[in-house]
């Protein structure tokens, strides 16, 4: 197999210390002779490889930049192909021009992902760890870190594989047994098979069920902020994230546009939506607010209920009450600086979290992070070492062959003949293939190393 060679800035396109171009492919060496000298003046592809050697990129006489030239030959590189990292000053102008020169020199820009996809279509890598990659430079936070790195050590690779082995050995008895009945018997098959997909679908759906936490390690905790006008939501918001975005005003009914931020809490990230406050309203432009309140309520993963403890609770209250009561939530006692008239213990009877808390004058705002780090670290969230799924179209293709395995629990059930069962066993075997790239379309593949940002 022949392999273009091809270039990209590795690194990030701003100002900084170094910048990296990678190139990868069977003229690596050959491009970076044409424009790197060592001051020994020997070739570098001749020399050891993993060692950074030092010289000058040069275009013809002129010298461009002072470099570092890692080299890497195939096989033992990202790519399983021979590779050259070019460490130089991290300059615009200058990455600009040394890339340019490795174009000139024989190579072609890289595509967004194309390193990680010849990582994979050169076997080095499954589209799992692939796809994890891609979620290590995303991610947003400590754990999505974590997760990613989990999935780039193969986890979830080797779970697909543990439960593929089962499955095709299966296929392969009833298969054989059908072809060679004098061998191998199918009596009683249709128990032990049983046995082994009951198991089966049990592994699958512990791997469906990690995607809701999942999506919280990837995307943030989504909080929505709720509460009646003027109970000081935005005041709250703009102490959680130290600035002045929100408007806070004392007029009722100021927060008319939904305001989202992120915030990070001892590296768990929450998704901060302040809603406009929940009451009836004549108001068209509030009435909008007020309904996209209660649809984000419906969705969040976990809501944050503020109430002015310097007022009697009233209708409104109610409804909010019944609105978030059977969700996650947290309810904030605010402005405990001020003397407390609302009915707290009618509160206390409903919701488990309750808290004091004064948003203006920052009095217990350190208890109230302290308490979501603990509810989603210690409770809900749930994050060991467990395989967690993050990634939708693994989602899709474990929904797809937990149908299939369904279906040959059926045909067992049933007491279909044994060649049903083996066809939706081997769509449950091919489903789980595509999750780690085994006969996946090239256009599916394509798609996933698109998403990739330049140079990975
Ligand atoms: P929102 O409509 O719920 O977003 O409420 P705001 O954040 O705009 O606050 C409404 C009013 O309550 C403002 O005048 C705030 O300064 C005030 N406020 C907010 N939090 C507190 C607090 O903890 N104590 C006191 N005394 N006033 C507060």
């Amino acid at each position: 197999m022949t392999n273009s060679t091809i270039a990209a800035i590795s690194t990030g396109l701003s100002p900084s210390g170094i910048g990296i171009v990678r190139v990868t492919g069977d003229d690596a060496f050959g491009v970076i002779e044409k424009i790197f000298k060592t001051k020994s003046g020997k070739n570098v592809s001749d020399g050891e490889s993993h060692k950074a050697y030092y010289g000058h990129i040069v275009d013809g006489d002129k010298i461009v930049d002072e470099v570092l030239v890692l080299v890497m030959r195939a096989p033992h590189t990202y790519t399983k192909e021979d590779t050259v990292e070019i460490n130089c000053h991290g300059g615009l102008t200058v990455m600009k021009k040394v890339l340019e020169l490795v174009l000139r020199n024989g190579a072609r820009p890289a595509e967004p992902g194309e390193f990680t996809k010849r990582a994979f279509l050169n076997g080095r890598i499954d589209l799992s760890r692939a796809e994890a990659v891609m979620d290590l430079i995303n991610s947003k936070n400590d754990y999505a870190l974590s997760n990613s790195i989990s999935q780039l050590e193969g986890n979830l690779y080797n779970e697909i594989c543990e439960i593929r082995e089962v499955i095709i050995n299966n296929t392969a008895f009833i298969e054989s047994a059908i072809d060679d009945p004098e061998h191998y018997s199918l009596d009683n098959y249709g128990d032990k098979l049983l046995i082994d997909v009951d198991n089966l679908i049990l592994r699958v759906d512990k791997l469906l069920t990690t995607f809701d936490n999942g999506r919280l390690i990837t995307e943030g905790i989504k909080t929505v902020i709720v509460g009646k006008p003027n109970v000081g939501k935005s005041t709250l918001l703009n102490n959680i994230l130290g600035t002045d975005k929100a408007i806070v005003t004392d007029v009722p009914g100021t927060t008319r546009d939904i305001i989202e931020e992120n915030v990070n809490l001892d590296g768990i990230s929450l998704n901060i939506i302040d809603t406009a406050g929940i009451r009836d309203t004549s108001d068209i432009v509030e009435k909008i607010g007020v309904e996209k309140s209660r649809e984000n309520i419906e969705s969040a993963d976990l809501v944050l209920y503020v109430v002015d403890s310097s007022r009697p609770l009233d209708s409104d209250d109610e409804s909010i009450i019944n609105l978030v009561k059977d969700k996650k939530c947290i309810v904030l006692l605010n402005k405990s600086d001020l003397p407390s008239v609302a009915e707290i213990n009618h509160i206390k009877d409903i919701f488990e979290n309750v808290l004091y808390i004064s948003a203006k004058e920052n009095i217990g705002i350190d208890s109230f992070k302290d308490l979501i780090v603990k509810m989603f670290f210690e409770g809900s969230l749930q994050y060991n070492d467990e395989i967690c799924i993050t990634n939708a179209r693994h989602k899709a293709l474990l929904d797809e062959c937990i149908d299939s395995l369904r279906l040959v629990k059926a045909s067992v059930l049933d007491g279909m003949p044994e060649d049903f069962y083996t066809v939706d066993l081997m769509n449950a075997y091919s489903s789980l293939g595509s999750i780690i790239g085994e006969s996946v379309e090239d256009d599916l593949v394509n798609t996933i190393f698109s998403r990739f940002c330049m140079g990975k």
